[in-house]
């Protein structure tokens, strides 16, 4: 049955290219036919940023450094917040521009402008309180001494898709308020939420050249990274890309931020809320259908109560709404695109094949939605902590339970991936608790569905998760280096 319509009046922007002041509708890259994951029909036709685009863009961002760059930090504060308030005020239509461009179910999408304005506004915050420090004053050595807070010029951003308006969040402000410019690269499956941000950002008073956008593939990203006038590259996506731009760069000797791909486990212990635990342990996994980089995709159970907390979660996710992204009521959208499909499906067959664990649920195309790139959601349970299913990051709605006796094991189950993305604890148990943090190899942990990614702390990966920090005075850290004046007196 085809879906229905749900009546709107946005549409999608006229995806392009953004270079200085000039929004662009071709491009050296050729062009895209970009597809509604949720249909599976073409929806609009993209231009794609070549080599030579990226130069036009490295050079408007270069062009515009020194001028925003001296912009009092008050004034760069007053432009970004000037930013966040214009995206409130379009918040329907960031969240509708969401759900129709990688699938996300618009409940959810609703939820990401807020979060665009939390951290914009806490990194313009920071606009003008990026001081130095004095290190030595003539007392002590004849010598006056101190630091400088600089921006490093202009940043080059390579994004994934997952997220569009979130991964904006998690790097625009900050960079914009340490006086950086920069030049966004996402990728072709999310071309319109850079596009319209760029809109507002001018509106905003934030200048043109200031922010940058590139659009395009794999060739459009290498020509960022390694073009000269790009000091520093912020990357997310996967770690077998992160691995070969960190080998072209690191001739350049040009610093990256990596925020990878992960598998993070959940511990659920016998004496959590089991009310929250279920729910948390349920959806979390299933958030962005499992295309999240931070979910708990693995769950770890106390064995005395695994056979009825694998019942509970499985009922739970058994009970998502999947459907149109457009229908507030949908919980469950699809997956971004056949490829993810069908190699969601092949992982779910050979973890099958290779007894990895007990499939419980799901692990095929839904009947009910014929359109589209859908998955059922996918529980495994009893699943070998060494296997492949265990090992890989799916990126789609496959949950794997596992099961552990003594706080040791499930510590050792959780640090044994390569990864070090997120971890998760249930537990009503305050020393457990603080022991286990210390213990799990993660760069966040969340204890009793404590919410992620907020604009005030850190967030970020150790291991093959990569490393950078984005989110708190960390995350603004990021974006500015550090030059010693010291003078003899
Ligand atoms: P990907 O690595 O395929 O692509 C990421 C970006 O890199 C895209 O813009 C792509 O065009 C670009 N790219 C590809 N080849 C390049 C090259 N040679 N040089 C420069 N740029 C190049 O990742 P994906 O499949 O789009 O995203 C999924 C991955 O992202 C998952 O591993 C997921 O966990 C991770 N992710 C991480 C975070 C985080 O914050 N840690 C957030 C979301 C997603």
């Amino acid at each position: 049955m085809a879906m229905q319509e749900h009546r709107t009046n946005y549409k999608l922007p006229e995806a392009g290219l953004v270079i200085g002041d000039r929004f662009v509708h071709t491009g050296a890259g050729g062009r895209y036919k970009h597809v509604n994951p949720a249909t599976g029909a073409v929806q609009a036709d993209v231009p794609l940023a070549g080599p030579a685009d990226v130069e036009a863009a490295v050079a408007a961002a270069r062009r515009a450094f020194p001028g925003w760059r001296s912009t009092p930090g008050a004034t760069r504060r007053d432009c970004l917040f000037r930013l966040a308030d214009l995206v409130t005020t379009h918040a329907e239509e960031f969240a509708w521009i969401g759900a129709r461009e990688v699938g996300t179910p618009i409940a959810s999408t609703r939820a990401i402008p807020p979060k665009f304005s939390a951290w914009t506004k806490y990194a313009a915050g920071w606009a003008d309180k990026l001081e130095g420090h004095v290190v030595s004053t003539l007392q002590d050595d004849a010598v006056f001494d101190y630091t400088l807070a600089e921006p490093y010029g202009v940043i080059g951003m390579i994004l994934t898709w997952n997220g569009p308006l979130m991964a904006l969040a998690m790097k625009v402000g900050p960079a914009l308020a340490a006086g950086n410019t920069i030049v966004i690269k996402p990728p072709e499956v999310s071309p319109f939420t850079a596009y319209r941000l760029i809109q507002l950002a001018h509106e905003a008073g934030i200048p043109p050249g200031v922010i940058n956008l590139v659009t395009g593939g794999a060739e459009a990203g290498a020509a960022l990274v390694t073009h000269p006038e790009v000091q520093k590259v912020a990357f997310t996506g996967g770690v077998a890309t992160a691995r070969k731009i960190a080998a072209v760069i690191a001739p350049l000797m040009k610093p990256a931020i990596y925020e990878l791909g992960g598998k993070s486990a959940n511990l659920v212990f016998a004496d959590a809320d089991m009310d929250t635990a279920a729910k948390h342990s349920a959806r979390q996994p299933l958030f962005l259908s499992g295309q999240g980089c931070v979910l708990p995709t693995r769950l770890l159970v106390e064995e005395s109560i695994a056979k009825d907390f694998t019942a509970r979660v499985v009922e739970e996710v058994r009970s998502l709404r999947m459907g149109d992204p457009m229908d507030p009521q949908t919980e469950l959208g699809p997956v971004i695109n056949g490829a993810a499909q069908e190699r969601l499906l092949s992982t779910i067959a050979a973890a099958r094949t290779n007894n990895d664990g007990r499939l419980v649920l799901g692990g095929a195309r839904p009947a009910s939605q014929p359109d589209g790139f859908f998955v059922e959601p996918t529980v495994f349970a009893d699943v070998r902590p060494e296997s492949e299913l265990a090992q890989h990051e799916c990126f789609g709605p496959v949950l794997s339970i596992f099961t552990f006796r003594s706080d040791d094991e499930a510590v050792e189950i959780a640090n044994g991936t390569k990864f070090g993305l997120g971890a998760y604890i249930h537990t009503t148990n305050l020393g457990r608790t603080l022991k286990l943090a210390h213990r799990l190899e993660a760069g966040t942990v969340q204890v009793n569905g404590a919410p992620t990614a907020r604009e005030n702390a850190p967030f970020g990966g150790r291991g093959q998760s990569g490393y950078g920090r984005e989110g708190g005075k960390y995350g603004l850290d990021e974006f500015v280096r550090i030059k010693n004046v010291a003078i003899k007196v």
